[in-house]
Order: C-alpha cells, then sequence, then structure tokens
C-alpha cells in the first residue's frame, strides 16, 4: 500500500505498548510507513505495571524502561486521559484508523461464590492493589483495623497482598509506595496473616522466587503444617518441575525454622478450600473444608475449620470488562478471538484485534504479553484486503475531535513532565518516585496547568 497504515491501540499497558513497538518495526522493516494511537483512560501508561505490580519490587517496575522507549521513540503518539467507549467510539476509529488493537487488561477481581462474601471487611484483592499502588479512581483510604486476616488464593497476587499486609511499612520507604499508604499501613494492628489454598503445597500457583521473599521479611515468622506435607501421593512426580523442586525446598526450609520471636506471623495453609465467610455485622471468621487430591483433581473431605479473623481479602483471579461495541465472552471474561483476530461467532470482525490479558485472560507474567503482541500483529499484517477504509489522513483529527468534546487528554511530554515531577519528588528523601495520586492533579502537572 501506498498510504501509511494507521492503527489504533487501546490500552497503553504491556501488551498495547509492545504491540505497538512490534507492528512498528514490522512495518519498517517491509519498508512501509506507520501512524499509531495509543488511548489509554488514566493519565499515566504501563498498566498494571506500575498499578498492579507490587512497590516493593523495583526490579519489575524497571520494565518501565523499556516501555519508555517505546513510547519516546517518536512514531507511537499517546492520549492518555483518553476512555474508549466514552471518549472515543468504535465508529470514531473506524473512520480514523485501517484497524484497532484492544489491550484493556484486566482490573476487577473474580468473583468468589461463597456465602458471606459481601460482609463488611471482606475485600477484593484488586481494589486492595489498587490502592496500594496509588490508583488515581479508588479512595485515598483503606480500612486497616484487623488484627487476623485472610487472604485466599494461592497466586502471586495472594503473596503480594499477604506481604503488603503483613510487612513493616517501614520496609517499603525507600520505594514508590505513596505516603497515604504508608501512614494506612503504620496504623495497622495485624499480627498474624494466614493464606489459604485448595491444593496442595506442590500444587501452588506461586513462583518461586515470591515465594522465597516471604521468607526474607524482617520481624515476621513464616509458618507452615507438616500435616499438610506428604498427603499427595504424586508428590515426587511433581517435583520433576523444576519450579515445584524449588518450592517445595522453600517450604521444607520453613518446616524446620525456629519460630515464636517475631511480632508478626505469616501462615500457609493448604489443602483448605473457603467454604463461607461468617460473621453477624461484620467478617469475624473464616471456615474452609479441608480438602485431599483424587486422581481426577481434588475433593471435600467434609473435615471444616473456622480461624478467627477481621478481615479476608480474596486473590482468586482478575476479571476483564468489556468494551461497548466490540464481543466479549462474559464466561472467560476475554474478547474472544482466535490469534488475536477478534470473532463475532465463527467470523473473524474486520478491523479488530486484542492482545494481551483481554485476549488470553488475566494469567502470566509481563514477558508473556511480547509474545502475544507477535502473534497478535502477524494477523493484522496478514489481513491487509479486509482493513477498515479509514478517511483521508489528517495528523490533527484525533486532537481536533477530542478538543470538540472537552477530553483533556494528555500527550508524551506530558507524561515525561508528570513522570519527572514524582521523581523530583521523591528524590530528597531517597526515595524512586512520590506517585501523585489524584487524577485531576496529575492531569494538570500533565498539561502543565498547575
Ligand atoms: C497485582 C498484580 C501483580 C503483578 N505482578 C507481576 C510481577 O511482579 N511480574 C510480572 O511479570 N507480572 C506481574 N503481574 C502481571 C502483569 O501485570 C500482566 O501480565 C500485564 O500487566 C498484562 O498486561 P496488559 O497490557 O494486557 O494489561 P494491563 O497491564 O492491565 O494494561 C491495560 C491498560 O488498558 C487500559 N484500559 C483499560 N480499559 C480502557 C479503556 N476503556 N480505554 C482506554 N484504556 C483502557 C488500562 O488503564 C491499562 O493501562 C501482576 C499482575 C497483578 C494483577
Amino acid at each position: 500500500m501506498s498510504e501509511p497504515l494507521r492503527i489504533a491501540v487501546i490500552g497503553a499497558g504491556p501488551a498495547g505498548i509492545y504491540a505497538a513497538d512490534i507492528l512498528k518495526k514490522a512495518v519498517r522493516e517491509a519498508g512501509g510507513d506507520v501512524y499509531i494511537d495509543l488511548f489509554e483512560q488514566l493519565p499515566a501508561p504501563y498498566g498494571l505495571v506500575r498499578y498492579g505490580v507490587a512497590p516493593d519490587h523495583p526490579r519489575i517496575k524497571g520494565i518501565i524502561s523499556a516501555l519508555r522507549e517505546v513510547l519516546e521513540a517518536g512514531v507511537v503518539r499517546l492520549f492518555g486521559n483518553v476512555r474508549f467507549g466514552d471518549d472515543i467510539t468504535v465508529a470514531d476509529l473506524e473512520r480514523l484508523y485501517h484497524g484497532v488493537i484492544f489491550a484493556t487488561g484486566a482490573t476487577k477481581d473474580a468473583p468468589l461464590d461463597i456465602p458471606g462474601v459481601e460482609l463488611p471487611g471482606s475485600y477484593g484483592a484488586a481494589d486492595f492493589v489498587s490502592w496500594y499502588d496509588g490508583h488515581p479512581d479508588v479512595p485515598r483510604e483503606w480500612p486497616l483495623e484487623a488484627k487476623e486476616i485472610a487472604v485466599i488464593g494461592n497466586g502471586n497476587v495472594a503473596l503480594d497482598v499477604a506481604r503488603m499486609l503483613v510487612k513493616h511499612p517501614e520496609d517499603l520507604l525507600p520505594t514508590e509506595v505513596p505516603d497515604n499508604v504508608v501512614a494506612g499501613l503504620e496504623a495497622s494492628p495485624v499480627t498474624d496473616v494466614h493464606v489459604f489454598g485448595r491444593r496442595g503445597p506442590l500444587g501452588v500457583k506461586f513462583t518461586p522466587l515470591e515465594l522465597r521473599e516471604l521468607g526474607e521479611l524482617r520481624d515476621v515468622d513464616m509458618i507452615v503444617h507438616d500435616e499438610d506435607f506428604g498427603v499427595d501421593p504424586d508428590e515426587e512426580t511433581a517435583k520433576q518441575n523444576k519450579q515445584i523442586l524449588v518450592i517445595s525446598r522453600v517450604l521444607d526450609q520453613w518446616r524446620q525454622r525456629e519460630v515464636g520471636t517475631a511480632s508478626r506471623r505469616l501462615h500457609l495453609h493448604f489443602w483448605s478450600r473457603p467454604d463461607a465467610v461468617l460473621g453477624d455485622e461484620r467478617v469475624e471468621a473464616l471456615r474452609v473444608e479441608r480438602t485431599r487430591p483424587t486422581p481426577e483433581g481434588l475433593e471435600g473431605t467434609g473435615e471444616y475449620r473456622e480461624f478467627p479473623v477481621q478481615a479476608v481479602y480474596r486473590a482468586v483471579g482478575y476479571f476483564s470488562s468489556p468494551l461497548p461495541g466490540v464481543p466479549f465472552d462474559e464466561r472467560r471474561g476475554v474478547i474472544p478471538n482466535e490469534a488475536g483476530r477478534v470473532m463475532d461467532g465463527i467470523r473473524p470482525l474486520p478491523g479488530m484485534y486484542a492482545t494481551g490479558w483481554i485476549k488470553r485472560g488475566p494469567v502470566g507474567l509481563i514477558g508473556h504479553t511480547k509474545s502475544d503482541a507477535k502473534e497478535t500483529i502477524e494477523q493484522l499484517l496478514g489481513d491487509s484486503n479486509s482493513w477498515w477504509s479509514p478517511e483521508p489522513f489528517d495528523q490533527d483529527a484525533v486532537p481536533r475531535l477530542l478538543s470538540e468534546r472537552g477530553v483533556e487528554w494528555t500527550d508524551i511530554d506530558g507524561w515525561i513532565r508528570l513522570d519527572e515531577h514524582e521523581m523530583a519528588l521523591g528524590e530528597p528523601h531517597g526515595r524512586a518516585r512520590v506517585k501523585v495520586v489524584p487524577r485531576d492533579k496529575m492531569v494538570q502537572i500533565s498539561r502543565d496547568e498547575r
């Protein structure tokens, strides 16, 4: 084609940014030209890398440097504070682009259907994560009043939540954790955090690094229970997997450790399926049913145990939200697609693609979104005869449209301004950054309207 390819990407998380980068490189290598506009509902890019990865994981947060290079390279325009569905629609995109890639990830908690889950004191992990990572759209206050807390789930998010709850807040200070979060955690009377998983110790979804980190927390005893080990006849076979072998060694070390000196404790309970959150007015306990392995998987034993806790955090997975005008699989919580092509039943929808967590569900690490994006871009580039036919190119069409609609959009220069502002706030205190949390303040700084 002689005219440059024009593609919109919705969502500036890792999936959207990697897709933009891979698309740019592929088109350039083929001798073509491409314009990519990246629309992000928040005034800051990077999705869950900024608003999901825990603040005490600076190495992972460091992935942002690579993502930032893509945004600063000049080919991709960033339109921040622009929400697809409200500020810009499928009809707009069809007029302006040859196609769109949806990379809107997942922001909500998956439901957990047990009695009492709606009691005050029962929280979704996604909300708590958004609070401690300074997400602009959640309240600044978080009720940390419980001495004993249950965390349901055996994935890395459960470990993040448990670690943030049990860690002494002074140890978070060098990180980018927001000030209101440190103040909230300082007031917490927590002494015991109990993490529950329905499978056995070798059936967990944790990664070894995240698990091992718990054992290094200052003034926190790790408690595991001998009765949970040696239950599964397939344990030795499972250990042929290197990751599981490391996990089993870490847990074995903790079984042998002396405990009793620390002021806080983190308990791991396996073979424990949540059955009900108990309490009259608010959470008073969690009831679990013991489970055991069967050749097909898992079954309840009929033995129930109650743990007195004053708060319950559900970390049983994230769930994506539907987008207006775009098909959505309500059961799986994804945009139905084949290798990234959005499907309407059995037919691909011309011009529409998906990548990242909205494409394949909320599992996997940041690195996986790169291979995702590669697959999606391959499909997109192979579909040139079914792309949309947009109006003639006009560089100013999108800024004009957004301004006409009164959208206070931000751009890459604005993001760099905000980024530098946050780092400057942190510098005198030896901190990586101090996040600006209120959305209007983020927009003001980005648009230089202070
Ligand atoms: C609590 C938590 C901790 C994690 N920790 C790690 C870790 O330590 N290491 C690791 O490798 N992985 C980690 N992950 C996984 C990692 O965050 C994901 O693999 C990755 O972020 C998925 O990328 P994505 O771009 O698909 O989605 P997201 O990161 O969710 O990005 C989607 C973007 O789309 C935007 N968006 C959504 N709807 C709209 C709309 N309507 N209009 C415009 N924009 C929209 C969102 O604001 C967001 O910026 C963690 C995940 C969670 C939940």
